[in-house]
C-alpha cells in the first residue's frame, strides 16, 4: 500500500475550467495504528528529551475528546514512564471513548476544573503533581512548543522522499505548531495552511517565526514567508463546530472517496476549502498533495447520523 493515494474530485472541480487538477493525500491517517496523525510526530522529540532528562514521570493537558491524548497513551504505552493527563472539566462518571482508551493504555487522569486548567503549566494541579512525584516532564498541551514542531520537520522529511513532484501541499492547523515544522523543511514546497479555529488571523506570524527558529540558517524569512498560504476564514462555524454547507460537504466527499475518511474537527474543513477553490478555477496548482493529519478516533465526539463514514 502506498501512503500517497489519489482523491476523487467532484465533476464540478474538473469541467468549468478545463483545469486538470490532480490532488493526492497523503494518508498520515494510516501511520501507526494506535496513534495516527500528526500527533504522534509531535511526541517524538519531547519523549527524548524527557529520556536525556532521567524522568520517570510524563504529563501532559487535553480536552475529553483530545487526538492528542489519545495518542499520547498509545505511545507511551509500550515506554518506561509513568504517564499523567491532566483533563480539562470534570470526569464524568462514564469516560469518554478516548478516555477510555487513554486509561486502559496505563495512563493516570487528574480532572481538573476548567479555570484551573486555563492556567496550564501555572495551574494549582500542576503544583500537586509535581510534589506528588517530583522529577515529571510536562508536554504542553496537543504536543507544541520547539519539540513538537521539530517532530514534523522530519515528517517532512519522510513524506517528501515518496514523492516530490508536487507544487503545493495543505495542512490543517490548530497551534499551527505541524504547520511551523513541515514548513521549516527545505523540501516543502508551497504550504497551504487552513485553521480549524475562528478567529486566529495572527497564526500566520506563529507559524512563520517558529518555523524560522527551526530553519535557522537554511531558509531566510523571506523565503518561509514566500512559501506560507495561511486561511483563518474557513473554520465553518469555529473549534468542533460544522456548518450546514461544510456537513452537505462531507457527505458528498465520502460518497466520492468512501476510502479516504476525513476527521471531524480539521481534515474535513481543510478539504472542502481546498475543494473549493477548485470548484471556482481558484486553486493556482496542478499537483497538490494533502497532509491527512489523522483524528479520526474524535468522531466519537459527534452523533452518528452526523458521520458520513459511520456503517448503519
Ligand atoms: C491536533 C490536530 C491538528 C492541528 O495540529 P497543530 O499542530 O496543533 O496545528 C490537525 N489535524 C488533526 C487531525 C489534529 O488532531
Amino acid at each position: 500500500m502506498s501512503f500517497i493515494q489519489p482523491i476523487t474530485l467532484p465533476s464540478a472541480c474538473l469541467q468549468p475550467f478545463n483545469i486538470q487538477y490532480k490532488l493526492d493525500i497523503y494518508r498520515g491517517d494510516l501511520e501507526h495504528p494506535n496513534a495516527p496523525g500528526n500527533k504522534w510526530h509531535k511526541l517524538q522529540h519531547h519523549l527524548k528529551q524527557a529520556e536525556s532528562q532521567g524522568a520517570s514521570v510524563i504529563g501532559t493537558f487535553g480536552g475529553p475528546f483530545s487526538n492528542h491524548l489519545h495518542a499520547f497513551g498509545a505511545t507511551l504505552k509500550s515506554m518506561p514512564f509513568k504517564a499523567i493527563a491532566i483533563v480539562r472539566g470534570e470526569l464524568q462518571p462514564q469516560l469518554t471513548p478516548t478516555l477510555r482508551d487513554v486509561v486502559e493504555d496505563g495512563v493516570e487522569l487528574w480532572p481538573s476544573s476548567r479555570a484551573d486548567y486555563r492556567f496550564g503549566m501555572d495551574a494549582q494541579i500542576v503544583s500537586e503533581i509535581n510534589q506528588c512525584y517530583g522529577n515529571v516532564y510536562w508536554i504542553p498541551e496537543g504536543g507544541g512548543g520547539v519539540l513538537g514542531a521539530m517532530g514534523c520537520h522530519d515528517w517532512a522529511n519522510d513524506i517528501s522522499t515518496i514523492d516530490e513532484e508536487y507544487d503545493a501541499w495543505v495542512v490543517s492547523s490548530g497551534t499551527g505548531t505541524t504547520a511551523a515544522g513541515i514548513l521549516s523543511n527545505v523540501k516543502a514546497p508551497h504550504l497551504h495552511v487552513f485553521s480549524a479555529l475562528k478567529g486566529e488571523p495572527n497564526q500566520r506570524v506563529l507559524i512563520s517565526t517558529l518555523a524560522g527558529e527551526l530553519a535557522g540558517e537554511s531558509m531566510s524569512k523571506e523565503q518561509l514567508d514566500a512559501k506560507l498560504f495561511f486561511y483563518s476564514d474557513c473554520h465553518e462555524g469555529g473549534y468542533a463546530k460544522q456548518s450546514p454547507l461544510l456537513k452537505a460537504f462531507m457527505k458528498e466527499f465520502a460518497h466520492n472517496n468512501p476510502n479516504h475518511p476525513l476527521d471531524p474537527v480539521y481534515t474535513c474543513k481543510s478539504m472542502f476549502a481546498v475543494l473549493g477553490a477548485m470548484k471556482k478555477g481558484a486553486w493556482p496548482y496542478r499537483r497538490t498533495l494533502f497532509i491527512h493529519t489523522g483524528g479520526l478516533q474524535g468522531w466519537r465526539g459527534y452523533s452518528k447520523d452526523t458521520n458520513p463514514y459511520a456503517c448503519s
